[in-house]
């Protein structure tokens, strides 16, 4: 089994190929086909990929990702590929184009190993809300893996590939990522591509990165990152190497007092993140609590938003443009109708049902309009808090990995969200780092988060965490 590039790179360096590589991984996902990772495994495409790369590789001509087996959340589009969003209504659809992200990973030459499931449309913190099933923790199996990029955490997790692709709306790669003990980035708005993602929530949607060791998330966000004339969105702002390097100097640490007190937080959690920032004091930085007020705003306003959004961008899934059609809907009103709703899932439904409502004549200003004017006081807030801090450490959820079919309250699954959902409404980049286990010895995560585009700071001093054992 190979956990990362790395170790798939001294493999291929002692004589392995890259078509061998692949079997390993397909023959793990073939073992772990209970966990319902992948919707689909690009066996054919894969192979041939890899066997490309092993000529280069001999010519010494291959990029730098050769090596690097990927897996795809099945809302990134890949040509001559299908693509569903885990949901029924895009059955039998099949991408026109690659998405310019996923593109820049096959054009440094890795592997595109299958698509994995995901939350219906990326709604989800938990992904139970597939059309095609649940997806289990490759660590205990009776525990959710999280979402909504669940397929592509487990994945990684379970050494089925050593990287893989998913997109965060709100928390939907570092929430996967924390409950699966593994690292998830999602960068700066704008950093990456959209283009080819299919959207939730346009202004708050970014494709991150899971991976098992730090090395791979830096290599593989910089390769993506960077202008798209495609996406208007992404920022011409240069990259750079995100290449590791060591940290040097005291750092500002700042961490919210309300998140610290919030209800719920795991005793062993809290503990474990006092020590950790007693620490990080002892070795000469600065650690203080600032206070940001709106922690409860955080969430709601995030839901408002983001189906707001969700409302209009999947008012395109209308049963004649593409996908899925209701076979007995009768006329051009009575298809929609139809298609829509036996195609779309519950979850998926109730977000539009919201998401209309906030924009409608009457409600927008009350709920659309304030939900704009709170994320205006969020962003100001927290550029506030990062004039006098490099970071802002939380946890990346107030708890573990929780079991399949407990959390039955949509209220009580969005509170999930809570740490998380602050970094997509303001922009910022963040990461969560593998942080400890509880005492059922599943992994709590460590979220940072930084100034925007301040990604290679982020993944530096995420890395020093490691190094000195912080975490
Ligand atoms: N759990 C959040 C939601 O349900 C985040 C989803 C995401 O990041 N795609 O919206």
């Amino acid at each position: 089994m190979y956990a990362t590039l790395t170790e798939v790179k001294k493999a291929l360096a002692s004589g392995t190929t890259l078509v061998d590589v692949l079997e390993t991984y397909f023959s793990e996902i073939e073992k772990r086909k209970n966990l319902n990772a992948f919707l689909e495994v690009f066996h054919d495409s894969a192979r041939e990929q890899a066997r490309i790369v092993d000529q280069k590789i001999k010519e010494g001509k291959a990029g730098r990702l050769a090596g690097a087996v990927i897996a795809i959340k099945d809302n990134i589009c890949y040509k001559n590929h299908k693509v569903s969003a885990s949901s029924k209504i895009l059955e039998g659809f099949e991408s026109l184009y690659t998405a310019t992200a996923l593109q820049r990973l096959i054009d440094e030459d890795a592997i595109i190993i299958g698509r994995t499931n995901c939350d219906e449309f990326a709604m989800g913190s938990s992904n139970e809300n597939s059309a095609f099933g649940a997806v289990r923790n490759a660590l205990n199996e009776a525990k959710v893996p999280g979402g909504s990029s669940g397929g592509s955490a487990v994945a990684v997790a379970g050494k089925m590939c050593n990287m893989a692709l998913g997109s965060d709306t709100g928390g939907s790669v570092r929430q996967p990522a924390s409950f699966s003990g593994i690292f998830g980035l999602k960068p700066t708005y704008g950093r990456i591509s959209r283009y080819g993602v299919i959207a939730y929530a346009s202004s708050f949607d970014q494709i991150g990165v899971f991976a098992n060791d730090m090395h791979d998330t830096a290599l593989l966000t910089e390769i993506m990152a960077g202008k798209d004339q495609m996406d208007s969105t992404s920022s011409s702002k240069e990259v750079g190497s995100y290449t590791l390097s060591p940290v040097s100097g005291g750092k500002k640490i700042a961490y919210i007092k309300e998140a610290f007190e919030t209800e719920g937080i795991h005793p062993k959690l809290k503990a474990r993140l006092e020590n950790t920032m007693k620490q990080l004091r002892d070795l000469g930085h600065s650690v203080e609590a600032v206070s940001f007020p709106y922690l409860e705003y955080m969430v709601p306003t995030y839901y408002v938003l983001t189906t707001a959004e969700a409302s209009s961008n999947l008012s395109r899934f209308d049963g004649v443009h593409y996908g899925y059609r209701s076979p007995n809907a009768v006329g051009v009103e009575e298809t929609y109708k139809a298609s829509r709703s036996e195609g779309f899932g519950m979850e998926v439904k109730r977000r539009i049902m919201t998401g209309t409502f906030v924009l409608s004549h009457g409600y927008y200003d009350a709920y659309y309009t304030k939900g704009q004017q709170v994320r205006r006081i969020l962003q100001n807030k927290t550029k506030e808090i990062f004039e006098q801090a490099d970071f802002i450490l939380t946890p990346t959820t107030p708890s573990s990995a929780f079991d399949v079919a407990s959390v039955k309250d949509p209220i009580q699954m969005y509170l999930q969200d809570i740490f998380t959902v602050h970094a997509n409404l303001t922009g910022n980049p963040a990461i969560s780092i593998p942080f400890g286990t509880d005492e059922e010895n599943l992994p709590f995560g460590l979220q940072l988060m930084a100034k925007p585009f301040a990604e290679k700071e982020m993944l530096d001093f995420a890395a020093y965490l490691g190094e000195q054992n912080l975490v």
